[in-house]
């Protein structure tokens, strides 16, 4: 086997909010896939930083009355942090807005520039007069061009789906200052995208190899269909970036420098690492270049990345490996839910880390589509799977052999092909297809084919019965056999899981003497003792999660306004804002219109579990709300009774439509959910106060 050199980097996190557990899939995919590579002796430098710049960073600050600087400062820690806390080890992680990421910005402008590929022209856009600065599309809202719904966004509207430009808005205003925006022209970079040379490269590069999954490869058969267009790559001042060098006020927009911190990160570990920077880089490099990414940011990465990679003279990656979106219960991250729970709050509530590495792996394969984290199902598995299977084996043996023989192995060689060892040669029969399964990141597959033997092993335990073994003096000998054949088997276990749950892997290796790190060439290394058991993993209890989605629950706060110009995974906006004290004011309470409501329809959603599609009577206006009661009642039956409304949430749009507001309902530690009711006498629009 020839070792690989591999550069290996996880999309940049905005640093603009808290690392949520939709991230995490990212950052566990990689970090299992690395650590595995580096198991098998191969060379890997695991690069990321934050990604810093743009209008909303900008904003950000300003708002909280910092520099952007001391903003992305604070951000940068509770990432580390974070990251660390979840074992996602970085070899080095750093921040876009460093010396090394600026010089590389300016040399790739220049190149691409002498490739004839920048260009000039003016842009008229919409400005703001009393803050004097062109704003981003989702800095603008106003009235639907379509519809006429309020309060939309410069780019689509939430109420019709329409999409559309900021200058098709009606009565729109600035987000930032209120101001009635005006149209400005300005001149732009452009990056020509659309140049011949350009199209040809990346129709060869995206379609005719293996840089990509074939569902990514026909997302962007699409994009060639509809024809691609120049990349304006520059903003105006003010903005928080890099100035472009001959362009004094004009600044590289965030997502040309994003990208390029990659090699930022690269830059500044291999100067310090002394690793050759260029053997990764440069055009023609025999090492390995892989990127992974969320669906949501394939544009960028396989089109506008490799064109600025190969018409600077560098390496174009060796592959993208694209992954989807989390979803919870079935349904996307919402904060009003407690479901959109950030790392840090998993974290607090004393949950371990590695049940969620476990579960996302059972759940992760190769492909783009979405995963579903399901509160009752990660209880589960987690129990039974990583508790119940894997544990047990090491918990029924461990002490038998402590106590009986001191800890000390039967000194017999526990080769792969000994019919006399069955756990060891169980174990070792599922290698081939562990290792290639975690090398292809089909982690599920693995996963499930390391459970399969757990049960094998620990059937075959039940058969033996060692504890019965251990009452008759005539079987030591094979007892003493059994139990060390059966410790081995969990060492060879060990190993698999190893990527996936280093933290158990260190304490298992910490038991059985094990040689650190791990690397799956000492799979076939005899041991000899073990030291006296201690207890390895926890079961969760049902009410942790509650505990969690609980802390996670939106306060009474409006919720922090939209700062981003982009919409994807990695940089909403989602700011978490903490609220000091458990108290509120009789102000906060007012903001809270609490109105009576008849329910005149109620009808399943399609799809949904849980949903049930109200139509409400609030004294003459009509709302229609999602409520997540459906387990809990028969829409019949709901049909004309009065109940309890927020009548003035904002409206919000979910997988299965849009809800006008919010239906109260009960619910504590038990299953079942229970709605308000009025005393009688009270009438639909009535105000709760
Ligand atoms: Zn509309």
């Amino acid at each position: 086997m020839s070792k690989r050199r591999i550069f290996v980097t996880s999309a940049l996190p905005y640093a603009n909010g808290a690392i949520h557990l939709g991230h995490l899939v990212e950052y566990i995919q990689t970090d299992i896939w690395v650590r595995f590579q580096r198991m098998q002796g191969h060379e890997v430098h695991y690069c990321c930083a934050d990604d810093t710049h743009g209008t909303a960073i900008m904003l950000r600050a300003e708002q909280a009355g910092i520099t952007p600087e001391a903003l992305i400062a604070r951000v940068l820690k509770e990432h580390q942090r974070d990251f660390a806390g979840f074992h996602i080890e970085f070899d080095n992680y750093y921040t876009t807005h460093s010396e090394e990421t600026r010089k590389l910005s300016e040399a790739f402008y220049r190149k691409l520039k002498a490739a004839r590929l920048m260009e000039v022209r003016p842009v008229e856009q919409l400005f703001d007069p009393l803050k004097q600065m062109f704003l981003p599309d989702r800095f603008i809202k106003g009235d639907c061009p379509k519809c006429g719904a309020k309060d939309q966004y410069g780019d689509s509207c939430e109420e019709c789906g329409a999409t559309y430009s900021p200058t098709d808005l009606k009565n729109p205003y600035s987000v930032v200052s209120g101001a009635k925006p005006v149209r400005k022209s300005s001149d732009h970079h452009f990056f020509k995208l659309s140049d011949r040379k350009c199209r040809e490269f990346l129709e060869k590069w995206t379609q005719e190899n293996e840089h990509l999954q074939r569902e990514a490869k026909n997302k962007i058969r699409e994009w060639f269909d509809q024809g691609l267009n120049d990349w304006d790559i520059s903003r105006d001042a003010p903005y928080f970036g890099f100035e472009i060098p001959d362009a004094p006020g004009k600044y590289f927009y965030v997502w040309l420098d994003a990208p390029i911190g990659y090699f930022g990160s690269f830059r500044n570990l291999a100067d310090r690492k002394k690793v050759d920077y260029d053997a990764y880089t440069r055009d023609g490099a025999k090492t390995e270049m892989i990127h992974f990414i969320g669906k949501d940011i394939l544009y960028f990465h396989a089109l506008f990345w490799p064109a600025m990679l190969k018409f600077s003279g560098h390496r174009t990656p060796s592959h993208l490996y694209v992954h989807g979106f989390l979803t919870v219960d079935g349904e996307k991250m919402s904060k009003s839910r407690g479901t959109f729970i950030t790392a840090g709050s998993y974290l607090e509530q004393g949950l371990d880390p590695e049940w969620l590495r476990y579960y996302y792996a059972a759940k992760l394969g190769p492909t783009m589509e979405d995963i579903d984290l399901s509160l009752d199902d990660f209880v589960a598995r987690v129990n039974s799977d990583l508790v119940g299977k894997y544990v047990n084996i090491v918990s029924r043996c461990a002490a038998i052999l402590t106590k009986q023989f001191g800890g000390k192995l039967s000194s017999e060689v526990f080769a792969r092909d000994n019919t006399s060892r069955p756990y060891t040669m169980i174990a070792y029969g599922s290698e081939n297809v562990i290792r290639e399964s975690l090398d292809a990141r089909e982690y599920g597959k693995a996963i499930r084919e390391i459970m399969r033997v757990c049960d094998l092993i620990n059937q075959r335990i039940d058969r033996d019965r060692p504890w019965d073994l251990a009452k008759d003096a005539s079987k030591c000998d094979y007892l003493h056999d059994m139990v060390s054949d059966c410790i081995n088997a969990f060492r060879i276990i060990t190993y698999y899981l190893a990527p996936v749950l280093p933290k158990t892997a260190d304490n298992v290796a910490a038991l059985l003497s094990l040689d650190t790190p791990l690397r799956w060439a000492d799979l076939p290394k005899a041991i000899d003792r073990i030291s006296p058991y201690k207890h390895l993993m926890t079961r969760i209890e049902p009410r942790r999660m509650r505990a969690l989605i609980d802390a996670n629950k939106e306060t009474l706060q409006p919720a922090p306004q939209s700062h981003s110009p982009q919409r994807h995974a990695h940089h909403e906006e989602h700011a978490v804002e903490t609220v000091a004290a458990n108290t509120i004011t009789i102000d906060d309470f007012n903001k809270v219109d609490l109105r009576i409501a008849r329910i005149v329809n109620a009808e399943p959603v399609e799809g949904a579990d849980k949903l049930l599609r109200l139509t409400l009577d609030l004294g003459g206006e009509t709302k229609t709300m999602l409520a997540g009661i459906k387990p809990a009642y028969d829409p019949e039956k709901l049909k004309g009774r009065l109940t309890v409304v927020v009548a003035n949430i904002a409206p919000r749009k979910m997988k299965f439509g849009v809800s006008e507001g919010m239906v109260l309902a009960a619910s504590g530690e038990g299953p079942g959910f229970y709605l308000l009711s009025p005393d009688s006498g009270a009438q639909p629009g009535m105000r709760v106060k």
